[in-house]
């Protein structure tokens, strides 16, 4: 290996992998770190084994899904390598993909995300990366506010540039425990306070049993502040889509989309509401149950709930407005009827117990953007320190948008630690 141009590259996930293919591509020696026995793992199990690559669509609108500090960051890497850029990679080596209608794009079945890794890990291995497993990085070797090497198994292999894409720490059988962040903060770098996103919510109560796997479609859910008082307050955040029940509480895009809001907010309580009619206001959806009353006048009100909601819940929510189960539709009181309009528009699930950073898709946090050169990836505060993936302080919603930012972070970092 001619010394000068070997990069270490630590974590083989998404990042890592991209960033040890450019660098190698490029002529750099290369050895890619791995403390699992394979690459990917995360990749494995993301958008449940089907794998969500990445977004449809225009450069901005993808940015623009992140937060404005994380979208001005991502910008010239989303420009550098984009969408269709890594689309393209996967689609030469023949693999198939196809679009959702909300943008979203997987391979087309029966391929799936190990068919992702396969084209990966060939890129890899054609480019002439030295991959290594079972190879647990254990810190970052500094001097003179350069990096020097990478500690392993007790011994440090000497490196003058080296690639940090170690990820997050949800997750943790992935490999992913957080490891980088500890090494960054020992270089000085700052690490913003970790926090889960993306990540199923626990409810206080729990759901009742019976409601364990029960979905609902297109729904909005929406996050409320908690008073000190126990008093519910202004509206912290929603999000629109499915969301399923499960034994601790509620999980699917919507209790993710919502999940990172509620994590920062912490300790601050929040409580969250479904609202089954998205598209309905309170007042139509009310003048609809009155038309519904007057045409079946002797159905009871489950019936029409349970047009708008699993059968499973129906008992609950006409409970939750006041409405007794029996009350037939020539029975509806005025009252009543604002009263189940109102619940089947933001239907109280309750409060947040707790939630699972390392259930969460990504963790939010991370080394501080500011930090980060967005043109290079190079550290700014060490020598030699390139940084990409989810070691930084990105958590895009869910989406596809995760791993484009890990493809485009790692390829600019591959990119100028080669050159
Ligand atoms: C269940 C789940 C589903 C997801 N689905 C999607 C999806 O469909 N679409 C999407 O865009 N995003 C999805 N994501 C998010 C996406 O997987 C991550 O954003 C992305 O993998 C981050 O890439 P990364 O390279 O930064 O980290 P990772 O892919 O997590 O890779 C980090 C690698 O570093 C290695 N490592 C860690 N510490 C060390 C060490 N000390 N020494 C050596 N190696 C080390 C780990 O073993 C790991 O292989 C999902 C995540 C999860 C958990």
């Amino acid at each position: 290996m001619s010394a000068g141009r070997q990069i270490v590259v630590v974590g083989g996930g998404a990042a890592g992998i991209i960033a040890a293919w450019r660098a190698a591509s490029l002529g750099a020696d290369v050895l890619l770190l791995e403390k699992g026995r394979r690459l990917g793992t995360k990749i494995l199990i993301s958008g449940g084994g089907k794998c969500n690559v990445t977004h449809a669509g225009r450069l901005e609108d993808i940015r623009k899904a992140f937060r404005p500090n994380e979208a001005a960051f991502l910008k010239p890497s989303f420009y550098k390598f984009t969408n269709t850029d890594f689309t393209d990679l996967l689609e030469a080596d023949g693999l198939r993909l196809y679009t959702r209608p909300d943008g979203r794009i997987f391979p087309i079945p029966p391929a799936d995300a190990k068919d992702v890794v396969a084209v990966l890990e060939g890129l890899v291995r054609s480019a002439g990366v030295t991959v290594r497993f079972d190879a647990a990085v254990e810190g970052i070797e500094a001097a003179g506010g350069a990096v020097t090497g990478v500690r392993l198994d007790g011994e440090v292999i000497p490196a003058g540039r080296v690639v940090l894409a170690t990820g997050g720490s949800s997750y943790p059988a992935t490999g992913c425990t957080g490891d980088g962040w500890r090494w960054c903060e020992a270089l000085g770098h700052t690490i913003v306070r970790l926090c889960a996103a993306l990540a199923p919510l626990y409810l206080d109560p729990s759901p009742p049993e019976s409601f364990n796997g029960v979905a609902l479609r297109d729904c909005v859910l929406r996050a409320r502040r908690v008073h000190p008082d126990g008093n519910t307050g202004k509206e912290r955040m929603r999000w629109r889509g499915d969301m399923v029940f499960t034994y601790k509480g509620v999980s699917g895009p919507v209790a993710l989309g919502v999940s990172r809001e509620i994590a920062e907010a912490l300790p601050e309580g929040s409580t969250v509401e479904a609202d089954f009619l998205p598209d309905e206001s309170v007042e139509a959806l009310s003048e609809r149950l009155s038309r519904w009353s007057r045409e079946n006048p002797r159905k009871g009100l489950a019936a029409f709930v349970e047009t708008v909601a699993a059968q499973s819940l129906s008992s609950a929510i006409l409970a939750s407005a006041g409405v007794g189960a029996d009350v037939k539709g020539a029975y509806l009181t005025a009252r009543e009827r604002n009263r189940l309009a109102a619940t089947l528009k933001g239907w109280s699930l309750g409060r947040v117990r707790a939630i699972p950073l390392e259930r969460g898709e990504v963790v939010a946090g991370g080394v501080a953007l500011g930090e980060v050169d967005p043109k290079t990836m190079r550290s700014r505060n060490v020598r030699g320190l390139w940084l990409c993936g989810e070691i930084l302080d990105i958590a895009g919603p869910v989406g596809g948008y995760n791993l484009q930012a890990a493809w485009s972070t790692g390829y600019v970092a591959g990119d100028d630690a080669a050159s």
